[in-house]
């Protein structure tokens, strides 16, 4: 009816990957993390529906293209490459890529000691980007972070390059691993939307400045990563 439809919420579809812990994982079976918190605080202040889509990875932007989904929350960066075909929005996070080797392994300090090295990255991800620029890598490409984590621990990797906060959740899950030293490379996670839906874009945009003047960033970033 009228009514109902007058007074029915928005919808806003939502494509994420919760394979990437704090910012989005599944716990008991439930979407959440930092990522999922955020675009639940922006359906607030917009008064919308906040809809969440679990799929691969570099399936994320394919779907947001097609209209899939509206908005893409993932970790992810906003690069050169991926603004030829989508906008982002301000950034919310700055993240970097990390080394992860093995607890006794003194031969890894920085990216350009990589050479020569089986390492392990996942397949579309920045990292990939970072590693396939270093000369001389033996790259093993890995659908998901876990499976790189588990190639490294049975040896079958030297090294798994990874975003900062994932990296530290996996190192303290699994025994036996460690950060390496080496200096990161710097990079910050962004909100994709489509090129043309320049209203909706406006709108998250206006709702994340809110959000971080009102302290809910704050206490999101407190709550996640401290
Ligand atoms: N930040 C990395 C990227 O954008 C990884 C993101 C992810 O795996 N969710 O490629």
């Amino acid at each position: 009816s009228l009514s109902a439809t007058a007074l029915a919420k928005e919808k806003i579809y939502v494509g994420t990957n919760a394979e990437f812990p704090p910012f989005e994982y599944l716990e008991n079976g439930k979407i959440t993390g930092f990522d999922i918190e955020l675009m639940n605080e922006i359906g607030k202040v917009l008064n919308a529906d906040i809809k969440i889509q679990d799929m691969a990875f570099d399936g994320l932007l394919p779907a947001l293209q097609l209209k899939k989904v509206d908005v893409v929350i993932a970790g992810m960066t906003a690069t050169e490459e991926r603004m030829k075909t989508v906008a982002f929005t301000q950034p919310y996070y700055t993240a970097s890529q990390v080394i992860i080797v093995k607890e006794g392994d003194n031969s890894i300090k920085s990216f350009e000691d990589l050479k020569g090295k089986r390492v392990g990255v996942m397949l579309g991800f920045t990292g990939d980007t970072v590693v396939s620029e270093i000369e001389g890598v033996k790259i093993e490409r890995f659908n998901a972070a876990y499976a790189g984590i588990m190639a490294l621990k049975a040896d079958k990797a030297d090294a798994v390059v990874l975003d900062s906060e994932p990296a530290k959740n996996y190192v303290k899950q699994n025994p036996g691993l460690k950060l390496a030293e080496a200096d990161a490379a710097k990079e910050e996670y962004a909100i994709a939307i489509r090129k043309n839906d320049k209203a909706l874009l406006e709108k998250i945009e206006k709702a994340l400045t809110e959000i971080k003047a009102n302290g809910t960033y704050d206490k999101l970033i407190e709550k996640y990563f401290n």
